[in-house]
């Protein structure tokens, strides 16, 4: 049975209220965001009535896009106002370059197999995502032709972050990553200041690992 719009939408919100507001997500613009944005519509037909579960939700080509409660920790950590250039790494299903797309004013989103990228630019571009720009490529080197990032977001487990993505980072911008080994991972928050960096430590996490030059190397 196929699930109607107004449906998806009622689910939308009680996943919001049940699975964020009550965790202690209180970043209202957050929570708007992902009550707006159809998490359903990034995810092959067979996953869709999974999609506003409390859970990662395989994508294909072995990866995931994460649980809803994750993609709001890691977003109100970013402390958006809505002019900032972002830059996300591990595009994955396009869902949090979604959330993140009505947040801020432009939105660069990287992911490195090429059937994922081609797939999340497709479902941003139907849904009337116009200001992120998806590309396929190595995220672990950034995206220097753009920078510098006020923002940026790696949505993959790294060892360390990737010295580019700092260097990449604007002076007062902030970075969030899953940092940690292959299993578990801690989510950092790094300040850029004119002194250097300042990083802070958050939730535990999960990641599907970050690959490339300066992830993991198979
Ligand atoms: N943000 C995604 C979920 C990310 S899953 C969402 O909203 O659905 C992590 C993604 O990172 C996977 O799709 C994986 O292929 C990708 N990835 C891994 N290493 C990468 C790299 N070096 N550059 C870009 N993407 C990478």
């Amino acid at each position: 049975m196929y699930l109607t719009d107004g449906h998806y939408r009622e689910l939308a919100q009680e996943m919001v209220r049940s699975q964020l507001a009550a965790r202690g997500i209180h970043d209202k613009k957050v929570l708007d965001a992902m009550a707006d944005v159809p998490r359903h519509e990034f995810l092959p037909e067979a996953e869709r009535k999974m999609a506003y579960e409390d859970m990662a939700l395989p994508i294909g080509e072995g990866q995931t896009m994460s649980q809803p409660y994750m993609v709001a920790v890691m977003t109100q950590l970013l402390d958006l106002h809505g002019n900032e250039k972002v830059l996300e790494i591990g595009t994955g299903s396009g869902y949090q370059a979604a959330v993140l797309s009505v947040l801020a004013s432009e939105v660069f989103t990287i992911e490195i197999v090429p059937d994922l990228a081609g797939r999340a630019r497709l479902d941003l571009q139907r849904l009337g995502y116009g200001n992120v720009t998806a590309l396929m490529a190595d995220g672990t080197i950034g995206l220097p032709e753009k920078a510098p990032f006020d923002r940026i977001i790696v949505t993959a487990a790294t060892p360390s972050v990737p010295e580019p993505l700092t260097e990449q980072l604007a002076e007062g911008g902030v970075l969030v990553a899953p940092v940690g080994d292959r299993w578990s991972q801690t989510l950092v928050r790094i300040i850029k200041t004119r002194e250097g960096l300042q990083q802070t430590l958050h939730t535990k996490c999960v990641f599907v690992p970050l690959l490339g030059k300066y992830g993991w190397q198979e």
